[in-house]
C-alpha cells in the first residue's frame, strides 16, 4: 500500500505511511485532509506494572475511550505509551486533562515515546505532565544534506544539558550527514522546567 500524504509540520507523516491502519479521516486547515484514526488502546499486564499502548488521535472521540480506560484499571502503576498518538484538538486535550487527574489518583503514571505533537501540547500546557512523569520522547530531525527526516527517541530522564548535546550530534541515517532539528531544542526542552 503505497499513500502520497504531504509533508507538514504537526503530523508525522513517515510512520502514517508505515502504519497506513492509523487511518479515518479528519479535517485540516489545509487544502487536503490527512487521515488518523479514533483513538484506540492495548493493555499489557507487567509484574510491576500496567502498560497503555494508545494508538489514534486524542479529539472528540477520546473522552468515552479514554473513561472506558479508567474503569479497567487497577491500582497498579500505569506507563502510557504515546508513540502511536497522532493528533491533538482542542477537545481531546480537554478529555486529556479530565483523565489524567483520576488516573494519578492513587498510582504512579508515566508518558514513554510521547511523539513531538504531545511534547508541544505539554510545553503549552503544563498540567497535562504536572504530575506523571516523562520517561522518554521523539523529535523530528532533517538532514539538510539529503532532506532525510528522523524520528529520534530521547531519555527525558537525562538532565537537559546532556540531551542538548544529544541533540547536536545526530546523524543522517540515509547519508550520514549532521541532522539539525526540526524545531528549536531549547523550546523542545521546555518540559524539563515545569516536571
Ligand atoms: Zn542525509
Amino acid at each position: 500500500m503505497s499513500l502520497q500524504l504531504p509533508t507538514f509540520p504537526q503530523y508525522s507523516i513517515v510512520s502514517l505511511v508505515e502504519k497506513p491502519y492509523l487511518l479515518h479521516t479528519i479535517r485540516t486547515d489545509f487544502f487536503y485532509t490527512v487521515e488518523i484514526c479514533v483513538l484506540t488502546y492495548t493493555l499489557q499486564d507487567k509484574n510491576q506494572e500496567l502498560a497503555v499502548n494508545l494508538l489514534g488521535a486524542v479529539d472528540e472521540h477520546a473522552s468515552g475511550v479514554l473513561h472506558e480506560l479508567l474503569d479497567k484499571l487497577t491500582p497498579k502503576d500505569v506507563v502510557l505509551n504515546m508513540e502511536a498518538v497522532r493528533y491533538f484538538n482542542s477537545i481531546g486535550i480537554r478529555a486529556w486533562i479530565n483523565f489524567v487527574k483520576p488516573l494519578v489518583d492513587g498510582r504512579r503514571a508515566s508518558y514513554k515515546n510521547c511523539p513531538p505533537d504531545f511534547i508541544n501540547q505539554i510545553n503549552m500546557m503544563p498540567l497535562l505532565a504536572r504530575s506523571v512523569q516523562i520517561l522518554s520522547f521523539l523529535s523530528e530531525f532533517l538532514c539538510p544534506e539529503c532532506g532525510h527526516t528522523q524520528l529520534q527517541l530521547f531519555d527525558a530522564q537525562k538532565e537537559r544539558d546532556v540531551l542538548l548535546q544529544e541533540f547536536q550530534g545526530m546523524v543522517c541515517e540515509e547519508c550520514g550527514g549532521d541532522l539539525a532539528p526540526e524545531e528549536d531544542p531549547q523550546a523542545i526542552l521546555y518540559f524539563k522546567s515545569t516536571q
